[in-house]
């Protein structure tokens, strides 16, 4: 059998700004350059996976070669400047 929560209990609450996940085993720790980088909205996606704007917190899934979530994706605050995607989980199948 296959449960989900709903919705509301996983990401859309205001004070979880973060991604989620239940089994560790399937994610690995990597220290890799491609995770540290930060990429211009409406970019062509240079990994498949999800994506965290360096600005607010907001995430997005993105697959490549596909553009990253463009400027308009979500709005910040005055002075809070532009969206800036960074890779947070990579997938490893495109
Ligand atoms: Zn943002």
């Amino acid at each position: 059998m296959i449960a989900f929560a709903p919705s509301s209990a996983l990401n859309n609450s205001a004070e979880n700004t973060m991604a989620s996940y239940m089994f560790a085993q399937f994610l690995s720790h990597v220290n890799n350059a491609a995770l540290n980088v930060l990429y211009h909205p409406g970019a062509p996606t240079p990994y498949s996976g999800i994506y965290r704007c360096e600005v607010c917190g907001t995430e997005a899934v993105s697959v490549a070669p596909h553009p990253l979530p463009p400027q308009n994706h979500h709005v910040h605050q005055f002075g809070a400047g532009p969206i800036q995607w960074r890779l947070i989980v990579a997938s490893t199948h495109r």
